[in-house]
């Protein structure tokens, strides 16, 4: 069985005071360097965005926080965060970055909006995540980062459709406001919901 570990989004603007700052990002920190290379592949994901993109309230001259319609998809607005090249799109320095085997950027169409490490939110595009992991041979897919009810969430719920067996570790993971029905709506999906004290015991007992 081949495993990947794929953290997503943590970057700079994820991160308290950021510009799209999550309370208790740079906690989960230390937890996700536990895992680091703990597994057969590690994925990282970043928001990685044009200046101008859809997904900023500033571009459409809305407010952060409405939803608006793109196309037929519909797209929260969003304060300016990890433009490209920008030291809010880049990883925290304090991940370890040493077993890292792929980056995967995501939401760089100036268009398009993307949540999920997979795909675009209309689901026409991919990051090629999907090709990697299958070139590998991985089956299971664990995953921590940023944030419960967005990016972790899409990426969950895309894996499970796409027929990988996924573990959330989610004191690895934070929301931006609250998890609560992220967790259910992902353990309702097939995820299996654990937490990394339970993950380490179970790799030593199987050791
Ligand atoms: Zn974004």
């Amino acid at each position: 069985m081949t495993e990947a570990l794929l953290i997503v989004d943590l970057q700079y603007d994820f991160m308290p005071g950021g510009a799209l700052g999550v309370s208790g990002g740079d906690e989960i920190i230390p937890i996700i360097n536990k895992l680091v290379g703990k597994f057969d592949y590690t994925i990282v994901s970043q928001d990685y965005h044009p200046e101008g993109h859809v997904s900023f309230a500033n571009t459409h001259n809305k407010e952060v926080g409405e939803i608006i319609d793109i196309n037929g998809t519909k797209q929260e607005l969003w304060p300016i965060h990890c433009v490209e090249q920008t030291h809010g799109a880049a990883l925290v320095k304090e991940l370890k970055k040493d077993h890292i085997d792929r980056y995967f950027h995501k939401g760089t169409d100036l268009n398009i909006d993307s949540y999920s490490a997979f795909f675009d939110n209309d689901k026409e595009h991919e990051t090629g995540l999907d090709d990697f992991l299958r070139d590998k041979g991985v089956s299971t897919l664990y995953i921590v980062g940023l944030t419960t009810e967005f990016c972790v969430k899409f990426s969950a719920l895309d894996a499970l459709e796409l027929g990988y067996e996924v573990i959330v570790i989610k004191d690895g993971c934070r929301p931006i406001h609250d998890d609560k029905k992220a967790l259910e709506e992902m353990k309702k999906a097939g995820a299996k919901i654990v937490t990394l004290k339970h993950l380490l015991s179970r790799q030593l007992s199987s050791d």
